[in-house]
Formats: C-alpha cells, sequence, structure tokens
C-alpha cells in the first residue's frame, strides 16, 4: 500500500440514515480516494452494515461496525455515542433500534403535524419517500427545500426544525448510561462523538462532563471531527491520553446532504491509521 493508507474514516453516513450515498457506494468512494479502514455510523441504526461489510471485503478495505446513537442531554446540547465493533446479529440491538426507530417515527409525525398548523403543505408520505432506512430532520428539511419554503437544509434547521425551531420537537432517547450499556452488550466499544456539540461553555466543564460519562463505561473520544478546530483536537487529545482512552476520527460524511463535508477529511485533517489499529484492538479484547 501507498502512503495513501494512512488515512482512515471512522463516521460516515449512508442512505440507512441521513446519508444520500449508498452503503456500498460510501466504501466504493473510500477505496476511491485511499483509505485503508472505514467505519459506517448511521444515526441509530445498523441497516447499512452487511452492505458496507461486503463491499469493503470486496475491495480490500478495513472495515468496523458502527452505529451512531443520540442520547439524552440538556439543551442546547447535543450528546451522540457512536458505538463501534458490535455485532449486527446482537439481538438485543436489534431490538433497541426497533425502539429508536419507533421515537423517531413519533417526532417525524409531531414535526409534520405543527409544519402543517403553520400553514407549510407537506404529508409526511413525502417524508418517508426521501428516506430508505432512519428518517430524520434531515429529510424533513430537504422536502422542505424541494418545495421551495427555505431556500436549504442550514435554512431549515434554523428556521423550523433546530432547537428553538417554530416546529422543534425532540425525540425519546436513551440516557447516555443506557446507550454505552446497548454498545457493549452488543461486544462493541462507545465512543463520544464529537463533543463540540455538547456546547459546554469551557474545556473545564466539558472535561467533567467527560469525566462523568467515562464513569458510566465510555471507552473513547472522538478527537478529530469536522466541527473541532484546532484547541478542541488538541483539549480531546490529551484528555484521552490523561484517561486511557481510545481516540478516533471521521469526517461526518453525509453525501450531498452536508455538502461541504468531504470523505476522509475533517476540516483539512487526515485520520490516522493508528486510531484504527487502536479500535480494532479494543473490540477483539472485548
Ligand atoms: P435527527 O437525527 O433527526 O435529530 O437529525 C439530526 C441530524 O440532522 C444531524 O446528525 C445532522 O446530520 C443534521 N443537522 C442537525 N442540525 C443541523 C443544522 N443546523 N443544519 C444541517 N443539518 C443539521
Ligand atoms: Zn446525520
Ligand atoms: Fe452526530
Ligand atoms: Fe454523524
Amino acid at each position: 500500500m501507498g502512503n495513501t493508507s494512512f488515512s482512515i474514516d471512522l463516521h460516515c453516513h449512508s442512505t440507512a440514515s441521513d446519508g444520500t450515498l449508498a452503503p456500498r457506494d460510501v466504501i466504493k468512494l473510500g477505496k476511491s480516494i485511499g483509505l485503508s479502514a472505514m467505519s459506517l455510523t448511521d444515526h441509530d441504526t445498523i441497516g447499512g452494515i452487511a452492505d458496507a461489510t461486503d463491499e469493503a471485503k470486496q475491495l480490500g478495505i478495513d472495515f468496523i461496525p458502527g452505529i451512531e446513537i443520540s442520547a439524552k442531554f440538556p439543551e442546547p446540547g447535543t450528546l451522540h455515542i457512536l458505538g463501534y465493533g458490535i455485532d449486527p446479529a446482537n439481538a438485543q440491538l436489534a431490538e433497541l433500534t426497533k425502539e429508536l426507530r419507533g421515537g423517531r417515527d413519533d417526532r417525524n409525525e409531531r414535526i409534520v403535524k405543527k409544519l402543517q398548523s403553520l400553514g407549510i403543505d407537506i404529508a409526511l408520505d413525502e417524508v418517508l419517500a426521501l428516506a430508505q432506512g432512519t428518517v430524520g430532520r434531515p429529510h424533513i428539511a430537504q422536502v422542505l427545500v424541494n418545495k421551495g419554503v427555505v431556500s436549504h437544509v442550514q435554512q431549515a434547521f434554523k428556521k423550523y426544525l433546530g432547537q428553538g425551531g417554530l416546529a422543534y420537537e425532540d425525540k425519546e432517547r436513551f440516557t447516555p448510561r443506557q446507550a454505552i450499556e446497548m454498545i457493549h452488550a452488543a461486544g462493541g466499544v462507545a465512543v463520544c462523538a464529537h463533543a463540540t456539540q455538547l456546547r459546554l461553555e469551557n474545556f473545564a466543564r466539558l472535561e467533567r462532563v467527560l469525566k462523568d460519562l467515562v464513569d458510566l463505561g465510555l471507552d473513547g473520544v472522538e478527537v478529530i471531527h469536522s466541527d473541532h478546530r484546532p484547541l478542541d483536537v488538541k483539549f480531546l487529545d490529551a484528555f484521552a491520553t490523561r484517561y486511557k482512552l481510545l481516540k478516533t476520527g471521521g469526517s461526518d460524511f453525509h453525501g450531498s446532504m452536508k455538502s461541504k463535508v468531504r470523505l476522509g477529511l475533517a476540516r483539512q485533517r487526515l485520520i490516522p491509521r493508528a486510531y484504527f489499529e487502536a479500535l480494532r484492538d479494543a473490540v477483539t479484547r472485548r
């Protein structure tokens, strides 16, 4: 392998949730840009894992199954927990992801009703028609863009779908403890995704919150991510070193749903292969 094999991507979305490329196509794209290892981390589902695993095998890329679970956290923060190395055949995992789907179905219905009450001509079926797996706000945002209600997805979140938006509705979520336990029960390791989205006022406060998650069994933190500034990367890297946690990194690629994010890149940074190797070792040890 050439020196491009240095680079990996452990945080990607496909059409199994709110990405725009099919699971196989995400892996193909990774191969074409020279990634040597990947994970697929769709929201609340492992629906894309079988295809991605098979494609990675055919193309000779290392692959680790993943999932990204939304957990309860005080506003205005968002807590997403990545699960790596989970067994896609785990029965409990299937049961719990079904539950998460129920919570989403319920919320999507409430959001659409709110939009209708605001005089917007939108039907739940139009949203469902856009989605192939986990249905989320990005799909609703896309419908609003397609109908010309807003100019782009970002605006749909700002005006209607984001926290404080006119049609904002929250979904039933697992507590952080439940999310971490669910990942462990399925044989995986739990990693705090994009900690900057916790929206804590300073690094001291972030450190306390992350320590609480470590006490609940968190195994690692996502050090490199498209949202992270150099200062965030530095803090998270030092935090992980201090508490002997796994370090992970990824672009959070969503295809054209987040058009500024490119696969294999997180704000122009590459993600080191060493992250994958430590992660694989940790999963093997579990
Ligand atoms: P949901 O899982 O339905 O709550 O939707 C969350 C997803 O929407 C996130 O993972 C992002 O991909 C996307 N998202 C959240 N906030 C925004 C925003 N302000 N603009 C664009 N996409 C967003
Ligand atoms: Zn997403
Ligand atoms: Fe996320
Ligand atoms: Fe993500």
